[in-house]
């Protein structure tokens, strides 16, 4: 049995992660602020004998004996990562810091949840890992992005210097059971809106796209990469590789709601990225794996899971 820290663990992909660990025979420490997680999220694992609860503020060091650490902390969708960008950049590069002292003095592995939006708006596409990305440092965006580069170039210096087991996925737009209802991500806007009969707010043409993987094979992916080698340390994409644009993704949730909500458009924000697609050779080629729930199917769990959130409101 192994002894593992999930920072995070109490936001939407921190509590799956929790559960899967659990399930998998492993003790489990979940660290939270709750800034954007939720007792709610977990509340069905507070019984189990080896599932641990503490509140704790990354920002600030934190000891203890454990065998893995999967750092997630950080809000993830721009609503809440704007609302204060200086506490955003903190959490992620002090937190970085923070774990990898942890991980340094006790010599354990250490995953970071790296992003997608290191790549910025990019340039090049579909996106491999060897690309650098283009992303602006001073936009509203930049908390969150330069705030993930700077920890994933923490890790690999941790690394270098000091010989810290690191593990760095890159993970794009995630979506499933559990994600916040008014967080302003696409996935979860478009079906509670489409739910509560509001018009589908599309940002920009909507012609800009996303590659949406379901949250099961994402941590599918983050387990299986935590498990290689040492000398597997990435960064490694972890994604969907389906390509859609958000007016086909509006559509497509309209169709399975069946609702009559009117698709509109508004203004898009700065910096909102133009595409966006992983290449996942490496992901495949290193931990066998890829995803296997596609959009339609991913959306319509998610559906009932939001159908279940708001009846019980
Ligand atoms: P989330 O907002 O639901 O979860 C983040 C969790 O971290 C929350 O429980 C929050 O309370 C906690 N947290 C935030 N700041 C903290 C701090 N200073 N100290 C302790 N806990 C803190 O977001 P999520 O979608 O579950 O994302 C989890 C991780 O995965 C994040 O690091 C995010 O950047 C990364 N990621 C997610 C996606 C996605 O599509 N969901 C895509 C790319 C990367
Ligand atoms: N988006 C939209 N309507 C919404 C919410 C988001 O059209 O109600 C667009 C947003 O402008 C972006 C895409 O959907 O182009 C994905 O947005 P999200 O915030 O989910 O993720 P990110 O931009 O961080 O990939």
């Amino acid at each position: 049995m192994k002894k593992i820290l999930v920072t995070g663990g109490a936001g939407f992909l921190g509590s799956h992660l929790c559960e899967k660990l659990l399930n998998e025979n492993n003790e489990v420490i979940c660290l939270d602020n709750y800034f954007t997680g939720n007792k709610k999220n977990i509340i069905h694992l507070l019984d189990n004998p080896y599932f641990e609860l503490v509140r704790h503020d990354i920002t600030s060091p934190f000891f203890i004996e454990v065998d893995e650490i999967y750092n997630l902390a950080c809000p993830a969708s721009p609503i809440h990562y704007q609302y204060n960008p200086i506490k955003t950049v903190k959490t992620s590069v002090m937190g970085a810091i923070n774990m990898l002292g942890l991980a340094k003095r006790i010599r354990c592995k250490v995953l970071q949840a790296s992003t997608s939006e290191v790549y910025g708006d990019p340039v090049v596409h579909p996106q491999k890992e060897e690309y650098w990305g283009n992303v602006n440092p001073i936009g509203l965006r930049s908390c969150y992005d330069e705030g993930k580069r700077c920890a994933e170039t923490l890790f690999f210096d941790y690394h270098r210097q000091n010989n810290v087991k690191i593990k760095v996925i890159r993970i794009f737009n995630t979506y499933g059971p559990r994600m916040h209802p008014n967080d302003g991500r696409v996935v979860s806007n478009f079906i509670v809106q489409a739910l509560q009969g509001k018009d589908i707010t599309i940002y920009g043409s909507g012609n800009q796209t996303r590659s949406f993987c379901y949250v099961d094979d994402l941590i599918r992916g983050m387990v299986a990469m935590m498990n290689t080698g040492d000398d597997v340390i990435g960064p490694v994409n972890i994604g969907n590789p389906n390509e859609f644009t958000i007016k086909e993704l509006a559509e497509m949730v309209v169709d399975l709601v069946g609702t009559k909500s009117k698709i509109v458009y508004k203004p898009i924000a700065a910096d909102d990225p133009q595409q966006r697609q992983p290449v996942i050779d490496k992901a495949k080629r290193l931990l066998n794996w890829e995803p296997t729930i596609q959009l339609r199917e991913g959306l319509l769990k998610t559906i009932e899971y939001f159908e279940k959130e708001l009846q019980n409101k």
